[in-house]
């Protein structure tokens, strides 16, 4: 496998009215796993069904049903271990996390916390081509999501949906070592394409399959290294916890916020309290929710209902063995095999529905005009619309389809755009439909000649301005081009006309 070469941005400094700072940042990604089933029931994960009518007796908590766990679940977090280039840990354990919710009626979460079924890993987060920060994952555990409490739907009563309540989560804990709130929005840019490659998360933010929790200090420059080199968090200030963001945009507001709010305290003499804050979109601003409890504050103690997940390394990998190609490869694999830009392969592996798409157009022809096509026509296109890939009107087989005719010279680059407006507008096969509206370029030459030979007819003047001047040839190629309706082969259009004016 190949790689491409990078080297790390600086960190973002921040201009105090005293002093330089920077920025510590470390999140907690939740990504829902991508199951029909719920992690430790039957009950569907559907999203958008009737309230409460997925919902097993366990998921509600009646007395004395268990918990079994799903397979699948587990499988999908091994996977996505292995896609962020972490520690599989064969022994894992289930904990359970005691706080009262009324979304959450088993009165604690069962979730991982002395030993999570991933360990350490590292992502290299994309900043421009050439430049990438590696990130380091603490680790990955396996827990139960809660329900949702409605309050906007009587003026006297809550309401309670407990239809997420036990769906399977993944969070993914990185180490602090984001620097910035623009590398903060990438880093889950990139865990979401990753997750969305391997399948094991949807990566749907609206749907709140994926959100974060953004934790964020700052420090005077220097100390971060103090902490890169003797992994003692005490070189780092006090971090603030920004819960349940799930828009890369207001991740980025809110740590902004956030910097300047507590690089205002500690420049006034004070100190920053570590709590859990709010982002409120509408003001920009964080706004405290509760002072942050420690691990101590939930009572963590051993599910009794369930057994330690041992799992075996041959399994493990097997599963390594059956992931896809990852992001990083897939970039790097295009810019060697078909001498793009990584910049324009880092377009086209954005999203694996994207590269999917992309490999299915280039297939089998020149990699760097299906490069061109799907990114400067379809992609433009598409982004004009506001659709994604899924819902383009041009399939890869029919984009495929008008590529091939270029190729074999039957039509030109300028009827290609005409024949992928109609495409995109009415459907149809290519090959069919320039066939049936008389799009096909001339390569006659004999026809070329006469269209050639009746411009400079009408034309003597230009004709013998051109035979000083051969620059004006470019003139009589429009004039033929127009009076064949751009069927004309340009190259053929050309030759004869530079082999007239002599
Ligand atoms: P908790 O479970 O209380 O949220 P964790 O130890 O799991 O605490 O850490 C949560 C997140 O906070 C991790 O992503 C970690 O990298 C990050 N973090 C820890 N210390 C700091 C700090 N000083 N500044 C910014 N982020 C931090
Ligand atoms: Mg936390």
């Amino acid at each position: 496998m190949t790689e491409l070469a990078y080297t790390e941005p600086e960190a973002k400094v921040i201009a105090g009215a005293k002093e330089d700072w920077e920025l510590v940042i470390g999140l907690e990604v939740h990504a829902q796993i991508a199951s029909k089933a719920k992690l430790f029931s039957g009950a569907s994960t559907r999203f958008g069904a009737e309230p409460n009518s997925n919902v097993a007796f366990v998921d509600a908590a009646m007395p004395g049903m268990l918990p079994v766990i799903n397979e699948y679940c587990v499988e999908q977090a091994v996977r996505t271990g292995l896609g962020l280039n972490a520690k599989i840990n064969l022994f894992s354990r289930f904990d359970r996390k005691n706080y009262f919710y009324p979304d959450l009626p088993q009165g604690y979460q069962i979730s991982q916390l002395y030993h999570p079924i991933v360990g350490e890993g590292e992502i290299l987060v994309d900043m421009e081509p050439g430049v990438a920060r590696k990130v380091r994952v603490e680790r990955i555990h396996i827990e139960q999501d809660a329900g949702k409490s409605v309050h906007d739907m009587d003026p006297e009563m809550s309401f309670v949906d407990l239809n997420r309540t036990g769906v399977g989560l993944m969070e993914i804990v990185s180490f602090p070592d984001i620097r910035g709130p623009e590398e903060a929005a990438e880093y889950v840019r990139k865990i979401r394409q990753i997750l969305r490659y391997l399948g094991t998360c949807d990566g749907n933010m609206q749907e709140g399959s994926m959100r974060a929790d953004v934790n964020v200090s700052v420090c005077r420059p220097g100390a971060y290294e103090r902490f890169r080199e003797s992994g003692d968090f005490k070189h780092l200030g006090t971090r603030c916890e920004i819960k349940n963001m799930n828009s890369m945009r207001f991740i980025q507001q809110a740590i902004d916020y956030e910097a300047k709010r507590q690089i205002a305290i500690l420049e006034d003499g004070g100190s920053i309290n570590q709590e859990t804050r709010l982002y409120d979109p509408v003001k920009g601003e964080t706004r405290s929710m509760r002072s942050k409890e420690e691990a101590h504050d939930y009572r963590y103690f051993p599910c009794p209902d369930l057994l330690p997940l041992e799992i075996k390394q041959s399994w493990v990998d097997k599963i390594k063995a059956n992931l896809p190609e990852l992001p990083d490869a897939k970039k790097a694999r295009f810019v060697q095999d078909f001498g793009m830009t990584e910049y324009d392969a880092g377009v086209l592996t954005a999203d694996v529905a994207n590269a999917a798409y992309f490999e299915a157009v280039a297939k089998g022809r020149d990699g760097k005009q299906a490069a061109n096509w799907v990114i400067n026509e379809l992609f433009g296109r598409l982004n004009k619309k506001g659709y994604s890939i899924d819902k383009s009107p041009i399939s890869a087989s029919q984009l495929g389809g008008i590529i091939d005719l270029i190729a074999k010279g039957d039509i030109s680059g300028k009827i290609a755009k005409e024949l992928f407006e109609i495409v995109w507008l009415e459907g149809g096969i290519p090959a069919d439909i320039v066939k049936a509206r008389g799009m096909l370029q001339v390569t006659d030459t004999g026809a070329i000649e006469a269209a050639v030979d009746e411009v400079m007819a009408a034309n003597p003047d230009k004709v013998a301005a051109a035979k000083e001047k051969p620059s004006m040839a470019g003139w009589f190629v429009g004039q033929v081009m127009k009076a064949t309706q751009g069927k004309a082969n340009p190259k053929v259009v050309n030759e004869i006309i530079r082999k007239k004016l002599g």
